[in-house]
């Protein structure tokens, strides 16, 4: 299927039911309106010129409008070009210029975003940027009113001619360890995989989806919109973007079933002052992914959101995303200790990164996975993509990993993150799981910084509970001594407002190392 189809597939069984509602605007679509609207959309982006292949970017915080635009470009073979919300004009440029994008459409300005203002700064330097459509003003009513110029039929016919494998969406990755790159998907990549996600938490039409991760990574695109519009379900829109209160005045407004979230975001929301005024009874399960999920928060969203059945996913942008996800009736050790088993029709596997060959069950490797969800490759970058999918189509994670006897398979951390301190393996993981343990720390992170003497020492990055005393170095070496092995207890400590992030509330590790080197200067 293609995902245009797929959609119209749904709104012939759910024509009724309600898709998409936006909480911020009280608008709301059922899937015969959405089906409308991506029509119109769709013939009057034929009508301005766009065609099969040319990159349509879309740069927005979570507005409906994105939804439209991502089925619309899908349904005409256009190729969507996600553009992070957090960028600046210099990243803007970049993208612009590296997707060779031809038409953009861009919400105006978005809290501190001016988002106007930056596109009208570079525009001159993208000659191939053909049009700028902004959302809400005359330039997208201008657009939308040209759909008349195309019929029906000539849409219908254009659509029924895509090829399931071309590609229609490039996806930047988060950027954590270093510059994103373009992963380009087909409808057959993230149909599929957003198909298999709704699955395993076997969404159906009964299901309300509260989306406050960002649209334009795969977490909100894939996991959200494709699981919920092949599943018949709805999806929620809390704000434009996470507010932990509005997300819970969602999930209880609209009735909720699912909420999703990176675990940094579910912390904030079980960090509110208020937060046992939200009736969160609706909720029956939802997914948190995308960093590691560190075993407290899990207990606590299982306790305190009644999320028995919150799943836990591992992916990646070049994999569709999800690669590995809890079951169901997965129990709370499986939960808390792994990311979940192989998805349907995928492969993955365990290799030494030094020889390639499988690595031993329960030892640690690289995890390598294999299938349909493998991107195409990078957008215009052959040697990035030579240097993570090998001949035999494994796409290298760059994940370090272990799988029990049984297939569950726990991340133990990032190649990169890991410390090498006078010659041991450190996983940072390890020691930011112990660190949760502490009754003062709301959040810790650990990285490596240089060492003249041991090659790397650990640094912990900690973050206090509201009205707690600021942590010492020596109260907290104290609290790891006997507990942990010596050279994993850290050498210095720096308690912090907040961590650097991602637009996607992923921790920024590379900057924190960077930074690091300072604190230490
Ligand atoms: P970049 O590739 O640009 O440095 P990124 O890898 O963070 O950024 P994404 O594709 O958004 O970009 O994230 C994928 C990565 O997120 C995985 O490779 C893994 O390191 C991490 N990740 C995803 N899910 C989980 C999880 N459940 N547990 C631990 N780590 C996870
Ligand atoms: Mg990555």
């Amino acid at each position: 299927d293609t995902i245009g189809a797929n959609l119209r597939r749904t709104a012939d069984a759910h024509g009724e039911r309600e898709v998409l509602v936006d909480v911020p605007s009280g608008r709301r679509w059922t899937y015969d309106e959405l089906v409308r609207d991506v029509d119109r959309l769709s013939r009057a982006l034929l009508a301005s010129g766009v065609q099969r292949g040319d990159r349509v970017g879309i740069w927005a915080p979570n507005v409906p409008e994105w939804v439209l635009v991502q089925y619309a470009t899908a349904t005409i073979g256009a190729i969507l070009v996600c553009v992070n919300p957090a960028y600046r004009s210099h990243e803007l440029a970049f993208v612009l210029r590296q997707s060779g994008m031809r038409t953009l459409v861009s919400a105006t300005a978005h809290k501190s975003s001016d988002y106007r203002a930056m596109v009208e700064e570079v525009r001159g330097d993208c000659p191939q940027l053909q049009d700028v459509v902004y959302l809400g003003e005359d330039s997208w009513s201008q657009l939308l009113a040209r759909a008349g110029e195309v019929s029906d039929e000539d849409l219908a016919s254009r659509a029924a001619d895509l090829d399931p494998d071309q590609p229609i969406n490039i996806q930047y990755t988060s950027g954590t360890t270093g510059f994103p790159k373009g992963a380009t998907l087909t409808h057959h990549n993230i149909l599929n995989n957003g198909f298999f996600v709704g699955e395993m938490i076997a969404y159906s039409h009964e299901d309300r989806i509260a989306v406050p991760v960002p649209f334009y990574h795969c977490f909100g695109m894939v996991m959200g919109n494709l699981a919920a519009t092949s599943h018949g379900a709805c999806l929620v829109i809390p704000a434009a973007s996470f507010e932990p209160a509005a997300t819970l005045k969602a999930v209880q407004q609209e009735r909720c079933t699912s909420l999703y979230g990176v675990p940094t975001m579910f912390l904030a929301e079980l960090g509110l002052e208020d937060f046992t005024s939200y009736d969160l009874s609706s909720l029956r399960t939802g997914i948190m992914a995308g960093s590691p999920c560190p075993v407290e928060v899990m207990k606590r969203v299982i306790a305190d959101m009644h999320m028995e059945a919150v799943a836990i996913s591992y992916g990646m942008t070049e994999t569709s995303p999800v690669s590995l996800m809890t079951r169901m009736d997965d129990n709370l050790a499986r939960r808390t200790e792994t990311v979940g088993r192989v998805m349907p029709h995928l492969e993955v596997r365990i290799i030494d990164p030094a020889t390639g060959q499988r690595v031993g069950r329960g030892e640690t490797g690289e995890l390598c996975t294999r299938g349909y969800s493998v991107m195409r490759g990078y957008w215009e970058q052959d040697d990035k993509t030579a240097e993570s999918i090998d001949e035999a189509r494994w796409m290298h994670t760059g994940d370090l990993a272990t799988m029990d006897d049984d297939g569950y398979v726990a991340i133990v951390g990032r190649i990169k993150d890991l410390v090498i301190r006078g010659g041991e393996n450190i996983y940072p993981r390890e020691i930011e799981e112990f660190l949760y343990t502490h009754p003062d720390i709301a959040d810790v992170q650990v990285v490596g910084v240089p060492d003249e003497r041991y090659g790397e020492e650990l640094m912990a990055w900690v973050i206090m509970r509201p009205g707690r005393p600021e942590l010492q170095i020596d109260a907290l070496q104290d609290f790891c001594r006997g507990k942990l092995a010596h050279y994993k207890i850290p050498r210095y400590l720096h308690v912090t407002g907040e961590f650097p992030m991602t637009v996607t509330g992923k921790i920024r590790k590379v900057q924190m190392r960077e930074e690091a080197v300072e604190i230490l200067a």
